[in-house]
């Protein structure tokens, strides 16, 4: 292992942006534990895990076994999130609570089983995937955004509370390319999202804004970074 070299776990690293970021950091030398429901295929320093945030078992292992594997654990990006769009008068109640399970007790989840273990080292690093819809809300976007604000809320917290050492930061992507729209089963929601979602970048895009807080200096915690499209509104 090089000084340089980092342990990080990603979750929701099966498509889209957090594949794109496993990738990137594997490339980039760092040895990277890359966890999803799907399965991930393995690639040089980028190793596969099973993992289900919305169940804190799950979570627990994925953190443990990292650490059983490479005794320490220095970034946690905490990225898994769904987003099946709608309006509230729709009453699709059963995704409100996919969203609220896995966009929010899937990142406290995440954060439970990261947070002794960065204690104890006295360092990490976490990072969460927020999204502009943690600062805007249109329609059909009401439960969505409640769970990226409240992603927001939790990870800014969390830099209030921390003991020195932890650097704490929340990623903020506009239109992406991704899997992430492919699940809006309301079709009010599904329309309105092909005019929004018009003008994308490649998640490779957000991958590199997370590479980019990661190579700071241990001193240097960057704890927000916006990024979309240049025609994005
Ligand atoms: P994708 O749908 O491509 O990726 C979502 C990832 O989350 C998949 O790897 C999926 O894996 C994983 N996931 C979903 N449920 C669970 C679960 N219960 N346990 C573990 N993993 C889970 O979308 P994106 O790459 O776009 O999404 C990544 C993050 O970026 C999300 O938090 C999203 O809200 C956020 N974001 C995306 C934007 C965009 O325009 N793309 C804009 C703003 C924010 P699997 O199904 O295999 O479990």
């Amino acid at each position: 292992m090089t000084d340089t070299q980092k342990i990080i776990l990603i979750t929701g690293a099966s498509s889209g942006i957090g594949a794109a970021t496993a990738q990137r950091l594997a490339a980039a030398g760092h040895i990277v534990v890359a966890g999803a429901r799907r399965p991930i295929e393995p690639a040089e320093r980028l190793e596969p895990a099973r993992l289900d945030v919305t169940d804190r078992a799950s979570a627990t292992a994925f953190v443990q076994d990292a650490v059983d594997r490479h005794g320490r654990v220095d970034v946690l990006i905490a990225n898994a999130g769904v987003m099946p769009l709608s309006r509230l008068d729709a009453l699709l109640v059963d995704e409100w609570d996919r969203m609220i399970d896995v966009n929010v007790r899937g990142l406290l989840h995440s954060i439970a089983a990261a947070l002794p273990v960065f204690r104890r080292q006295g360092s990490g690093h976490l990072i969460t995937t927020a999204s502009v819809g943690a600062h805007e809300v249109v329609p059909t976007s009401a439960i969505y955004s409640a769970t990226k604000h409240a992603a927001w809320a939790i990870t800014e917290g969390l830099r209030q509370e921390s003991d020195p050492g932890l650097r704490v930061t929340t990623i903020t992507p506009g239109v992406t390319e991704s899997e992430l729209a492919g699940q809006i089963s309301d079709p009010y929601a599904r329309d309105a999202m092909v005019e929004y979602r018009r003008d994308t970048i490649p998640a490779d895009a957000i991958a590199r804004a997370i590479q980019f807080a990661i190579d700071q200096p241990a001193d240097v915690d960057v704890n927000e970074i916006i990024v979309r499209p240049t025609r994005q509104r």
